[in-house]
């Protein structure tokens, strides 16, 4: 490749990267993006994405959210615990804004970063597979492989956005590292019952249930072991419908209808940012969360504005420099501990059986409800993150 010098080099081409690289050309800087896949679109994703309002001011400021996005609007959450007492409502109307967030599928989000990204003639290299990031001064090397061979671009300042895949995932640098043993089978189902843009979140022995208004269907989230989901995935559609509704109940109808059931393994991980000038790791690939509370992209898009935040107070000749890292990480440290830690807590707190516990998390969700205080404090946190 060229000898060109590029201000900023994106490695990963999945969502978060191309939202960095899009905050990063508004904010003039000279960006190119490595994805390893020949198709940056992959192959259909059946993932749906809750995203909170502050995510779509964010996409707004993108540009993103004017392309007519289908999106949903979440204006209640409805929490319980199946065979528990306990439940409570989270309601847009209680902060107030207009709707708690909206649900979009992967693909639709996916493909409106990637046009935006194309319009902003952004360098974009499909099948462009790095292999090393080697800093340096003035600027960074990165390496890899594509079609025609080994190639290698430079730039000032490397953003790793490669989904927490080889490059960020070295043993070394992982602060946290825990497997769930647990798996998400995700799908569309239909109800008799129209959904009123009510998202419903129900513990279970096995783990949660999430089911989020899409169009005119629910997505639905089933954490559950490795094994269950197999099972899961193997049924037909109408044993799948029986099962979901003896775990979940028929509190959001009667389900009639289901497709594109997929699954996806639950991990969580936290990465050391690097400490050194000119790298920095976004999204997936500095913390991978497991999805009970819909805040893996969300918190990817807010390392990616607030990338672009530090850029804009930097000039250009200085991005190599520790100090464009070092606030970067500063920036970005509560709000991605809370995350995790938040996410994580939720997870393991629900998934356990355990009866004091249990009557813990009953009394907790009943509280909750009479607590407007504590709830609004809660919804702001999922909302606009720990660190606003
Ligand atoms: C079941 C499920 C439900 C979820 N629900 C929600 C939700 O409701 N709300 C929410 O906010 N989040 C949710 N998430 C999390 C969300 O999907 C992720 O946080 C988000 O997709 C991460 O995006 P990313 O761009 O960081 O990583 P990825 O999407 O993994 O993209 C990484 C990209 O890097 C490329 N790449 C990898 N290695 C290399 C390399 N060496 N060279 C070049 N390119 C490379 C890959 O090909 C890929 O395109 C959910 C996750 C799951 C699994």
């Amino acid at each position: 490749m060229s000898a060109r010098i590029h201000d900023a080099v994106v490695v990963g081409g999945g969502p978060v990267g191309c939202a960095a690289a899009i905050a990063m050309a508004d904010a003039g800087l000279d960006v190119a993006v490595l994805e390893a896949n020949a198709d940056a679109r992959r192959a259909p994703d059946s993932r749906t994405l809750a995203l909170s309002w502050n995510s779509r001011l964010i996409l707004q400021r993108l540009g993103i959210w004017s392309d007519g996005l289908p999106a949903t609007p979440i204006n209640t959450i409805h929490v319980s615990h199946r065979g528990h007492f306990g439940r409570t409502r989270l309601n847009a109307a209680d902060l107030p804004l207009p709707a708690l967030g909206y649900v979009l599928r992967f693909t639709d989000v996916h493909g409106a970063l990637l046009k935006a990204a194309h319009r902003r003639r952004i360098d974009f290299h499909s099948g462009f597979k790095v292999g090393a990031v080697q800093p340096g001064s003035p600027v960074s090397e990165v390496s890899g492989v594509n079609a025609e061979g080994d190639q290698s671009v430079l730039a000032r300042l490397v953003v790793v956005a490669d989904g927490g895949a080889s490059l960020s995932r070295s043993p070394t640098k992982r602060i946290r590292d825990h497997d769930y043993g647990q798996v998400a089978v995700v799908g569309l189902v239909k109800s008799d019952r129209l959904h009123r843009n009510c998202a419903y979140e129900r513990f279970t022995a096995a783990g949660p249930i999430a089911l989020l208004p899409c169009g005119d269907e629910f997505a639905f989230v089933w954490t559950c072991t490795p094994e269950r989901a197999n099972e899961l995935l193997g049924l037909d559609d109408a044993a799948f419908l029986n099962e979901l509704r003896r775990a979940f109940g028929d509190r959001a109808g009667r389900f009639i209808g289901a497709r594109l059931r997929s699954s996806f393994p639950l991990i969580l991980r936290l990465i050391r940012q690097p400490q050194g000038a000119g790298v920095v790791l976004l999204g997936n690939a500095s913390q991978t969360l497991h999805p009970v509370a819909g805040q893996g992209f969300n918190l990817g898009l807010r390392d990616a504005w607030d990338l672009a935040d530090v850029i804009r107070s930097t000039p250009v000749d200085a991005l190599r420099t520790a100090a464009v890292t070092s606030q970067f990480r500063t920036r970005r440290r509560t709000d991605r501990l809370g995350a995790v830690t938040f996410t994580h807590s939720v997870a393991k707190l629900f998934s356990n059986d355990f009866v004091p516990l249990a009557i813990g998390r009953g009394i907790g969700l009943a509280m909750l409800d009479t607590l407007p205080p504590l709830k609004r404090e809660l919804m702001r946190r999922m909302i606009f993150g720990t660190a606003s």
